[in-house]
């Protein structure tokens, strides 16, 4: 089992910037588990799946062949889907397909494994509290909402901030409410407040804890 830095929070917190960079700096591997969410999200789309289906969604979470390549491009079954995960409609249907536990339970397998023979920097919603409970670092990640919605805003200026504001509290409140795994600071978590730092003050912050 290699090492791992667990780093969870809120949607726009500044996870994947932070756990990227920190992967580089350390020279481990970087795994985002909110994109193996969202690739089965993808997948039952475009077949027509009907979201609350957890026989068929949980299938196709043990069927979908999801790589996740170091350069950040994302794989499904050989496609490249990199650009496809991140659209509107493709994050609401990953929190909903995400609040089935058999979705989880495949996935969370999935990356349990990724950690066996490497050291990793994963981010997401439950990483230290379910994925790796031991892990050597949990990092809970957080901003003002204002603040995540003025970042998220940056990365999709053709969204208006008013209705990106509404997706980013619908979100969270469902990743917050569900039974299975929910968003919550793992009780040994050191809790960071993103607001007004910049992504290498973050970092270092982490570091210290390494
Ligand atoms: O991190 P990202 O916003 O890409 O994640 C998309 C969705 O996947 C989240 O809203 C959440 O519902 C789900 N997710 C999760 N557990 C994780 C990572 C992501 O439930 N470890």
């Amino acid at each position: 089992m290699g090492q791992v830095i667990a780093i969870d929070g809120p949607a726009g917190a500044g996870k994947s910037t932070i756990a990227r960079n920190l992967a580089a700096r350390l020279g481990y591997v970087y795994i985002d588990s909110g994109a193996m969410y969202r690739a089965v999200a993808l997948s039952a789309l475009r077949q027509g799946i009907d979201l609350t289906d957890e026989v068929r969604l949980e299938k196709l979470a043990h069927a979908a062949a999801i790589e996740l390549q170091q350069d950040r491009r994302v794989c499904l079954d050989g496609e490249d889907i990199t650009d496809a995960i991140r659209e509107p409609a493709v994050t609401a249907a990953a929190s909903k397909v995400a609040a089935l536990p058999g979705v989880r339970a495949a996935l969370v397998a999935r990356q349990q494994q990724m950690a066996e023979h490497s050291n990793v920097v994963m981010e997401g919603r439950d990483i230290g509290t379910v994925v790796f409970p031991h892990a050597r670092v949990k990092v809970y990640l957080d901003a003002d909402p204002a603040e995540r919605v003025r970042r998220r805003s940056g990365e999709q200026p053709d969204i208006a901030p008013e209705s990106l504001a509404a997706h980013i509290a619908e979100r969270d409140d469902r990743d917050r409410q569900r039974v299975q795994s929910p968003l919550v600071q793992a009780a040994d978590a050191i809790y960071i407040d993103s607001t007004g730092l910049t992504a290498l003050q973050v970092e270092e912050e982490i570091l210290k804890l390494c």
